[in-house]
């Protein structure tokens, strides 16, 4: 069997225009209905027929229409028509073309009920993909001339098939080649994020292990606190990659309540000011008490985040907090007046791993914590953006939506 479209001899010129015609929409096909609905317009120029239908071939002896179409006689009563499965079924197990009349010989009868079908093997390499029927309500019935025209048209809609078939192929190959990409990415930037802290870690413990040397208290305590913060260093980044993964297989367990906003941001303030009495930070709270409903652990873990990256990289700035109601969310700032992201890198912020190119190489981070924060509001249903003038500071906006009053306990 071959799908090869055999030449054109035997046609006539009206005939070769259409056929060459079918062959120009196959071979800039796009959307395969779309090329499918301009041949059956072109071929129904040079050949008669109500009705076309295309089976194709799923597993074992099943096949499926997957495109139909009824054009002339009968377009009107489209459910009652007759679609040529049985025609189908025998092209496929013959795998050859086959021409059947069905005539009541009354003529006084419907004409609807005099049926011609041709149907016609789709051959799509070696294999016979499925079957291409056209019906003639009323005649007249197909001669071999007829069958002749309709086998260009079929070898042009089976190149059509197979030229889809191998776009679908390649996208998934090319779907699979990303993934990789993906991993092995990700492998190399956790691999290197966390042998920093480790290499820190091993370097002082091997240095105070040394016979050879004789570190005074000094130096010791500071071999050790090192030691200590690049632990706690390695924890959180470890903590950091979890949370990641979970949250982007959903598996991160959130535990939701009834939260009042403006309290917690007070409490975190206090909290954040006790770790640090030189934290410049700010709060506004515009608003009455404001409840929304969220895991007040994940929702601290996001606050915290954004001060401390305002103070990681806004390290002589205020941070400004402000509670203030949108719409019917509450929506919560936080501003800093630093150096501000520039307008290039502000869209791929909340990007797992990104980092700001060309920063400070002595502000250490993984580019996972803004990404978590995304994640983290938006199972709160909630969205969070940011806004930065290069040069100026940048203000993060978070929109959570505020408890109606009968959902939630007063408090
Ligand atoms: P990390 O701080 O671990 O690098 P984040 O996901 O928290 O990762 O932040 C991503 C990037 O966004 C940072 O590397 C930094 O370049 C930039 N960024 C975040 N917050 C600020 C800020 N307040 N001011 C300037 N740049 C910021």
């Amino acid at each position: 069997m071959t799908n090869k479209v055999r030449d054109p001899e035997n046609l006539d010129a009206q005939e070769l225009d259409a056929i060459y015609a079918i062959s120009r929409v196959v071979t800039r096909a796009s959307e395969l209905e779309a090329s499918l609905d301009e041949i059956i317009g072109i071929a129904r120029t040079v050949f008669i027929f109500d009705n076309v239908v295309l089976y194709v071939h799923q597993q074992a002896d099943r096949f499926e229409p997957s495109y139909a179409r009824a054009i002339g006689r009968g377009r009107n009563s489209e459910s009652d028509l007759a679609w040529g499965e049985p025609i189908a079924k025998d092209v496929l197990e013959k795998e050859k073309i086959v021409v059947r009349q069905e005539i009541t010989g009354d003529f006084t009868k419907d004409r609807m009920k005099d049926r011609y079908f041709l149907g016609l093997p789709l051959v799509s390499g070696d294999q016979n993909a499925g079957a291409l029927v056209f019906v003639r309500y009323g005649g007249p019935q197909f001669t071999p001339e007829h069958t002749h025209l309709a086998e260009y048209i079929a070898g042009h809609i089976a190149q059509l098939y197979e030229h889809g078939n191998l776009v679908t192929q390649l996208s998934r190959l090319e779907a699979e080649r990303q993934l990789e990409r993906l991993q092995d990415d990700f492998v190399a930037t956790v691999s290197h994020e966390l042998r920093t802290p480790l290499g820190f870690i091993k370097g002082y413990a091997t240095s105070l292990l040394r016979d050879d040397a004789n570190w005074d208290q000094d130096t010791r305590r500071e071999f050790l606190t090192i030691i200590d913060e690049e632990t706690d260093r390695l924890k959180e980044l470890i903590d950091n990659l979890l949370d990641s993964s979970r949250l982007q297989s959903g598996t991160l367990r959130m535990d939701f309540q009834p939260v009042r906003i403006d309290t917690m941001l007070r409490d975190l303030t206090l909290r954040a000011r006790s770790f640090d009495e030189d934290l410049n930070i700010e709060v506004n709270l515009e608003t009455s008490p404001l409840k929304v409903q969220a895991d007040p652990t994940r929702l601290a873990q996001v606050f915290d985040n954004l001060i401390s990256n305002a103070v990681k990289y806004a390290p002589d700035s205020t941070v400004k907090i402000t509670l203030s109601t949108h719409d019917d969310h509450a929506h919560i700032e936080f501003s800093d007046q630093g150096p501000g992201i520039p307008a290039e890198d502000l869209p791929n912020i909340f990007t797992r791993f990104f980092r700001v190119p060309n920063q400070s190489r002595s502000i250490r981070g993984s580019g996972l914590g803004l990404f978590i924060c995304r994640r983290i509001i938006h199972a709160h249903q909630g969205e969070i953006t940011a806004e930065s003038n290069y040069g100026e500071g940048t203000t993060f906006h978070i929109y959570l939506p505020i408890m109606n009053h009968e959902s939630g306990e007063d408090s």
